[in-house]
This record gives C-alpha cells, structure tokens and sequence, in this order.
C-alpha cells in the first residue's frame, strides 16, 4: 500500500501566511512539516465562551465579564492609576490601570458598558482585573462571546499569537480533508481504550466549551494521554531498535577458560551477597553469548558494584580478551585501580593506568602495553578512548556512574570498541538508583540489572537536618566521634555553580574547623587543586592521618573510607535529594552506627523541607529516587542534557511514568507484527531529530 504524498507532509510554506523566512522562525518551535503543527499543543485555554457575572469573579479566574461603569477616577496612592468600578445585577469589580491614555479615561463616563477579560486578584479595596482586554459596548450593543475556547500557543520570538492560531487552524483543515494515518494498530487502541488520533488532534486544539479544563492541565485527559502514549512508544522503539541490532551484531563469547574468574571468588575476602551472585550470573550468561551485552547495573551507594564489574573482567580475561574500565574522575578511577590491584594482584594479571594527567613516560609504557596485550585490564578516566589509545583485542566495556553518559555515547564507544566485525561487550553502572518506569524510558537500550541489598553488617546511617544556627553543637558532636577513633566529612556544597565561590566557601569552613579542632586532624579538598595534591589528601583521609576532611561535593561519588562515621552536609537546602543520598552513601560503610547531619539555612522552603524529610525518612536510594523525580524531574534525576534523556514535545515523564509498562507491551506487538507502523511512528515524533538508531 502506497501513500500518496499528503499535504500534512509538506514543508510548512504550503500554508497561506507562511514564506521561507517565517518557516525558518517556525523551526525553532521545532516546526518543519504542517504535520508537525498538529502536535504542537496549547499551552493554555482561554474562555471567552461565557460572561461570568461579576459577583462570581474570584481571584484567580481568567474571565470575560461586561458591566457598566458607576465610577472611573484617578488616584495617586505610591502610583497613579486609573480605577475604573463597573458593575453587573450580581456585583462590582474594579478595573485597574497604570499606564493610560486621557483619552482612555474619557472613554469610561458613567453609564457606559464595557466588556473585559483578564485576571481577577484581590485589590484593595474590592476584586480587580488589572489591564484588561476591554471593548467599549455602543447603545444597545450586546456583548460578543467565542463560541470555542481560545488555545494559546507557545511562543517564539517574531511569530505572533494570532498568527500561529491561524497556521494550526490551516493544518486542523487539511487533516479534516486527508487525516494523519492512524499508526496504532487497532487491537492496541482498544487495548488502552483512548481517542483515535485525528479526534484526540481536534479536541485539544478546539476543545468544547463542556471540556474538564482541569483535567487537561492535570496533563491526564485521555486525548493527551493518546498523544503522549503514542511520543513516548515512539522513544521506546527507537531505543529498543538499538538493543535489536546489537542482538545481532557478533562479539566475541567470553568463558572462563583458564579458570581465572573461579579463583578470583575463592580469593575474595567475603561473601558476595544474594542480589551481587544474581547479578553476577546475569553478566556470566551474558557474557558466554556471541552477541554484545549491554547491560547497566543500578546499585545504591555501597552496594558493592565494583566487585561484580571485577568478577565479569575475571571471566573476560580469563577468555583471553581485553577489558576497558571508565570512571567519570580521575579519584574514582584511581580507586578502581586499587580495588582491582588488590584482587589482581596474586593472579598474575596485569593491569594498566590512563588518564589525562599522567607523565609522558608512563603514558607511554601505558599505551605499549595496551596495544601489546600485555595489559588486562585498562583502567582510567575519558582518556582511554582517545585516538591514540590503540587496544590489542578489546573485547569488553565497563562504565562506572553511568548517568554522566548517554546514549549517544554508548553508541559511540560501542563503535570505536569494534574490531573484526565484532563489538564489545558493555556494561554500566549507576549508583543513582531511578524508578523503574523511568529506568525504562531512559535506558529501553539495555537490559537492567539491580542490586538492592547492601553487604551484611552495615547499619542504616541515621539522619538528622538542624538549622545552621546550631553548628556549634555539631561541631562539638565531631569532636566527640573523632575522639573516639572515628572519622568525619564535613561538605560544602557548589554554589551559584562557581568553582571559585566553591572553593572558597570549603576554605572558609577549613580554616573555622582548623581553628576549633585544634585537637584534630583537618583535611581540605576541592575541585580547584591539582589531581596529585587531592590524591595525597584523600589518601591521608583514607589512611587514618585526617580525622576531619572538608571537601567541595568532589567527594560524592565512590569515594570508600569505612572508618569515616560522620557526614556534615552545609547548605544542604540547595541540594538535590539523589545528591544529598549519595553523599551520605559516603558513611555507613564499617560496622559502627553512621550519622549524617545535614545543616540548613534558615528560612527553609516547603520544597526544602519536604526534601529533607524524604531523608530522614529512608536510607533506601530507589525510594529517595522516586521522590526526587517527583519533586524536581527526571531532567534533575539525571542531567537531562548529559543523559541524551529526549526532551518530549507532548509527554512529561513524571506525570506520564505509569504508561512505561503499556508502552513497554504495546511497542513489542508493534515491533514483531507491524514493522511498518513501527517505522512509521518513530518518523513522526523523532523524524526532525538525530535518531538514536537506524530504524
Ligand atoms: P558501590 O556499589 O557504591 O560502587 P563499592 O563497590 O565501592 O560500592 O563497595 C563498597 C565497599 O563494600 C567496598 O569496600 C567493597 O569492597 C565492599 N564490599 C562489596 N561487596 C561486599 C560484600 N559482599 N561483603 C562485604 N563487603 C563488600
Ligand atoms: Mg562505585
């Protein structure tokens, strides 16, 4: 079946109005065919389908009302303003104007009727509408009122509200001549019971005047829900087009030939728990198969991903390849080595550093040994993926913090990792626990693995947030715990995003706690000093030669000091709840009981207090997860723009979160039955954009 080329396809200059330079203006609304029009929503509705009588009219409403004028005069109270009282058989109002004509104020006599729309607010002395639309009604003139409630559009800079009305209402017309094809198969229509397409189209440009205006801005009226179900399969799809064409590319299947990864479980010092065995047996399977994994870990903080990744490298070099292990910083990274070096180290296998700051020579030796085969296992920050970096037989990937990667980066690497027409094996890991329904939206291109049980013996830290003006006791209180052998963080967080403000607020802090624990052992790092001076600093931490160590938010992820019981956040308002769960992630990791205090600025904001309670609350990060995303969006969950998390035109993954599972079911059926319509929908919604996969 072949379409002919419709109208709602064209570029948008078959619209009358439209020339190419308006076009250009359109696209940045992300408007290119007269298609694209349809989906462009209403931001909001006006109603002027209905004169309110005035006696009804309560602050808030946006309304069209008509009176007649009993009093217009000018006052001088702090500001001129022209007051204009009008009146209806139910009550008065008042009409408020800053910025006016003489000739204005002439127009309102006593006795003549006005008709008006805008917002009522509670004024002084009585309910006013300040600057409202108005039209002056001749002798027996009625009042005019809309027959459909007016969609305000968002706007652009040079396209006019009127204007933009006009163009949607020229595409609503062509697709009453020649409707968008209905891509969902009917069975998944009836299976959710929503609108068809066009119907869902025309309602919310053009609601009636009876529309439940409350349950569109709730964003859950089921002709939304038909169009954000329909963008977010489409997301989907492309995704999982991804995951299907590495099921069928060809990597190399990895067995634990030489029995290496069975003696790296008999050397651990400890028992791995039931969810890192279940996890481990998944990347086991994964990894024996000729096809890439690609599989992301979400584990909360200290639940001991490191060593699963390590145990899937054991197995990897065991079948003779080479592995990649990336962190975000150059301190996770060169903790990673350690880690790894400690359990590598009785079994012969070598390992080798990169990173951005590392000398000449050692580089050098670095990159002889990679391109030789000689090194194992290749640790390191971003550099190991440079040009010059040439690998032997580099056969698997693993990514520590994986939410500072997106996809688009994993679909890089996976193709700068290809060798003889295979592709590496991948594996990410992201110590921010995401809700499920999210996970789903964001990572459809990998299989997921959780593990949600921490290592047997760690206590829950207990939780308390104080305002800052009780810092002294807190202070006193890491007196005490350092007195008795344990080990503090004291945390200051960015501010305005400066890392000179940053710095010097940590500095500040350093130099007070220096000056009152003159008893102790201070520490300061931040993000401005040199990586060998953090280094030498969080290795004394590490080693018991700092009691106190005062760090910018350098220190949130990874970073593992069991000895460290005491977690000071400042300032902790200003931070996002998964920030201030994995901080505190940073205790809690030794026998003893762990406490994280969280200081606060005094006024604290509702949204504050509700996020410091979520804290307190819970010590289980999917939990504090859920409420992040929320309070602040999955844009702040997971750095939207780091992420490659799609920026939806329609759908809103916080409100829209429960159709993940339907959109889950429905985009399989689509894809083994109807390749087409599959096609088809991922070109609508994600056909102006770079797409993820080749469909
Ligand atoms: P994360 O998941 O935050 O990356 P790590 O891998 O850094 O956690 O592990 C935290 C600490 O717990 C490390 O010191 C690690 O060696 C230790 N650990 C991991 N698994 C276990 C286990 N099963 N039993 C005891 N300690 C463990
Ligand atoms: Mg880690």
């Amino acid at each position: 079946m072949t379409r002919k080329e419709s109208r709602l396809d064209s570029a948008l200059t078959v619209l009358r109005g439209v020339g190419p330079a308006l076009a250009q203006t359109l696209q940045r609304l992300d408007l290119y065919r007269v298609e694209d029009l349809l989906f462009l929503l209403p931001l909001r509705y006006e109603d002027r389908t209905t004169l309110v009588p005035i006696g009804s009219a309560r602050p808030g409403m946006r309304c069209l009302i008509s009176g007649e004028v009993l009093l217009a005069e000018t006052v001088y109270r702090g500001r001129r303003s022209l007051l204009v009282r009008i009146s209806d058989d139910s009550g008065q109002i008042t009409l408020r104007f800053f910025y006016f004509s003489q000739q204005q104020q002439l127009q309102f006599q006593n006795g003549v009727r006005v008709t008006c729309f805008g917002d009522v607010r509670a004024g002084p002395n009585s309910y006013e509408i300040v600057h409202p639309e108005y039209r002056i009604l001749r002798e027996q003139q009625e009042p005019e009122v809309d027959d459909a409630l007016t969609p305000i559009y968002p706007m652009t800079e040079g396209v006019q509200q009127g204007r933009l009305r006009n163009f949607v209402a020229q595409a609503l017309g062509i697709m009453r001549s020649e409707a968008p094809a209905e891509l969902l198969p009917e069975e998944v229509l009836q299976d959710l019971s929503l609108p068809k397409l066009d119907a869902a189209i025309s309602y919310l440009h053009q609601p009636p005047q009876d529309v439940d205006l409350a349950s569109i801005e709730a964003g859950n009226h089921p002709c939304q829900v038909r169009l954000s179900f329909e963008e977010l399969l489409a997301h989907y799809m492309s995704l999982r087009n991804l995951r299907n064409l590495a099921a069928r590319e060809s990597a190399h299947a990895l067995l634990d030939k030489s029995g290496l990864q069975e003696r790296f479980l008999a050397a651990l010092p400890f028992a791995l728990t039931n969810a890192q065995q279940r996890v481990v047996a998944e990347l086991k399977a994964d990894l024996q198969v000729a096809h890439p994994m690609m599989r992301l870990i979400q584990g909360d903080v200290g639940s001991g991903k490191t060593v699963v990744a390590a145990i899937a490298c054991a197995q990897a070099v065991s079948a003779g390849v080479q592995v990649a292990v990336m962190a975000p910083t150059e301190l996770l990274a060169e903790q990673h080595m350690r880690s790894f070096s400690d359990w590598f180290q009785n079994l012969d296998i070598e390992l080798a550093w990169l990173s951005g700051s590392q000398k000449q020579a050692e580089r050098r030796a670095s990159l002889a040994a990679i391109a030789s085969g000689q090194a194992k296992i290749i640790i390191g920050t971003h550099a190991l993926f440079q040009d010059a970096v040439e690998f032997a037989n580099l056969a698997f990937i693993v990514i520590d913090e994986q939410h500072r990667f997106g996809v688009h980066q994993r679909v890089a690497l996976r193709n700068k990792g290809k060798e003889g027409g295979k592709h590496p094996h991948q594996l990410v890991m992201t110590a921010t626990p995401i809700p499920r329904t999210l996970a789903m939206a964001a990572y459809a291109d990998l299989d997921t693995s959780v593990i949600d049980e921490l290592p047997p013996g760690r206590q829950p830290v207990t939780t308390i947030a104080l305002p800052e003006s009780r810092r002294g006791e807190v202070v006193e209180r890491v007196r005490q715990a350092c007195a008795k052998g344990q080990q503090a963080y004291w945390v200051c967080p960015l501010i305005d995003e400066s890392e000179l403000l940053d710095y010097q607020a940590a500095e500040a802090s350093f130099e007070i706690l220096t000056d009152t624990l003159d008893t102790l052992r201070v520490g300061l790092v931040h993000g401005r000093m040199k990586n060998t001076a953090r280094e030498k600093v969080m290795r004394s931490f590490k080693a018991g030669a700092i009691d106190v160590l005062v760090a910018t938010t350098v220190i949130e992820v990874g970073v593992d000091v069991p000895n460290a019981g005491l977690m000071i956040i400042e300032n902790s308002e200003r931070m996002g709840l998964s920030q201030l769960h994995q901080l505190r992630g940073r205790v809690g990791r030794g026998a003893a009981q762990s406490h994280c205090v969280m200081l606060y600025k005094q006024p604290l904001g509702q949204l504050a207090r509700n996020r410091l309670a979520v804290l307190r609350q819970t010590n289980d990060g999917f939990l504090v997860a859920q409420r992040d995303l929320e309070l602040r969006g999955p844009g702040e969950l997971l750095g939207t723009k780091q992420t490659g998390l799609p920026e939806y035109r329609i759908a809103n993954l916080v409100r829209d979160a429960e159709l993940m599972p339907l959109v889950q079911k429905s985009a399989e059926t689509i894809q083994q039955r109807f390749p087409d319509a599959s096609r088809a929908i991922i070109r609508r919604w994600l056909g102006n954009e770079h797409q993820y996969g080749k469909v």
